[in-house]
């Protein structure tokens, strides 16, 4: 059995008749060419559902589905420890795909409050306004009974959570939720298909934005949705056929690319993060410091005990200062840039309210976050040029 790296490096090996090539070649077809009627996959799902077939087996329409973008999602499900995959446009359409599948008027679901605010903004702004009863629960949650209702029908996870990276019991949660036969959803972007193995731990369906580590060096934007269940996986590909969630083929080409750099890149990125943590723990004048890693970290211990572990996101509030103050420091980074998003190769800053957003739970901190994202960048070059901003020298 050879290594995690070594069969990533590997994952884009496509068959074109007796051989292979090493690179996902990008079909792009939106038709598909039959060779007589007879072959032509019928398209109402009760004579499919008749037959016994799987009304997505075959590739009949390039939209729902073509060779490349079916290696793509297997090579995603791989990684993540799964069997299927349904991939999107997008994490956040994947999200939207899986919780309105799994979700109808006059159902309860469970969501952390630590959740991204875009997932926050789609179960307020839409799922609660189709009929959705939404209830936030605190990321330190263990028991999940006092929250359960007889309608609860889904509980949403997201292990470390955004931006403050509290980690949640996740194995805990998933017990209780199958005894009452309450589907698991974790959304495990953070984990970049590497930290964390979420059917191991008990959840039903993982849910990652591949925009970020797993595709983010290729500039693409997409999402998926894996599982170990047939059941649950036919159920979400359809509602993201009827979304008409359609994903390129080149994008699927592109990020195949990314793929298959992944552990090299976390590799590289988890070393920066040691040696930027170490150093910035030493600065004086900073207020407290996040990473799942750190003894002291909100679910430090659960950190330990369930993941191999942590990215290269660090989270840094700065007590006392005002948000100009703030703004004047980060302003004079030179190395690491400013700017939304994650998991390419550059360094990237954001500010952020601590505690915007949350309605259930916080951290004992005040003021203003900076979220750095760790690229690829010499680290000895990051350290400097935080040194620098940060300090003032
Ligand atoms: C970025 C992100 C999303 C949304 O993904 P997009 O691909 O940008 O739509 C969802 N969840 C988490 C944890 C994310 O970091």
């Amino acid at each position: 059995m050879t290594t995690k790296t070594t069969r990533t490096a590997q994952l884009g090996l496509f068959p074109v008749g007796r051989v292979e090539v090493p690179v996902l070649p990008a079909i792009n077809a939106t038709t598909v060419v039959f060779p007589d009627t007879t072959s032509l996959t019928p398209l109402d799902r009760d004579s499919l559902s008749r037959q016994g077939r799987d009304p997505y087996e075959n590739f009949y329409y390039g939209g729902v589905g073509t060779p490349t973008t079916e290696a793509f999602g297997q090579a995603v499900a791989k990684l993540e420890g799964g069997t299927h995959a349904v991939l999107a446009p997008s994490g956040q359409s994947a999200l939207v795909a899986t919780l309105s599948a799994l979700l109808k008027q006059g159902d309860h679901v469970l969501v952390v409050d630590t959740v991204t605010y875009t997932t926050r903004w789609y179960l307020d702004q839409c799922l609660a306004a189709s009929g959705v009863t939404v209830t936030y629960y605190p990321p330190e949650v263990t028991d999940l009974e006092p929250f359960l209702r007889p309608n609860t029908r889904v509980v949403f996870m997201e292990s470390p959570g955004s931006m403050t990276f509290e980690v949640q019991d996740v194995p805990a949660l998933c017990k209780t939720a199958a005894r009452h036969g309450i589907t698991t959803v974790l959304d495990n972007t953070w984990a970049a298909s590497r930290y964390f193995e979420p059917f191991e731990k008990g959840a039903d369906v993982s849910v990652l934005s591949l925009t970020k580590y797993h595709a983010g060096p290729a500039g693409v934007s997409m999402g998926a949705v894996v599982t170990r269940q047939e059941r649950l996986h036919a159920t979400i590909k359809n509602q993201a056929a009827l979304l008409g969630l359609h994903v390129n083929p080149d994008a699927c080409a592109r990020a195949m690319l990314a793929l298959a750099t992944l552990d090299l890149r976390l590799n590289q990125q988890e070393r920066t993060t040691e040696h930027v943590l170490r150093s910035l723990t030493g600065l004086s004048g900073l207020g407290a410091l996040f990473h799942p890693s750190l003894p002291g970290a909100p679910g430090h211990a659960l950190w330990r005990r369930d993941f191999m572990g942590a990215n290269s996101l660090v989270t840094l509030v700065f007590e006392g200062l005002d948000r100009a103050a703030v703004h004047a420091r980060v302003d004079r980074f030179r190395v690491v840039r400013i700017g939304y998003g994650w998991g390419g190769m550059l360094s990237l800053a954001t500010l952020f309210e601590v505690n915007a957003w949350r309605t259930v739970s916080g951290i004992a901190a005040r003021g203003m976050g900076l979220r750095l994202y760790l690229g690829l960048e010499d680290p000895a070059d990051l350290v400097a040029d935080l040194r620098q901003a940060l300090e003032g020298r």
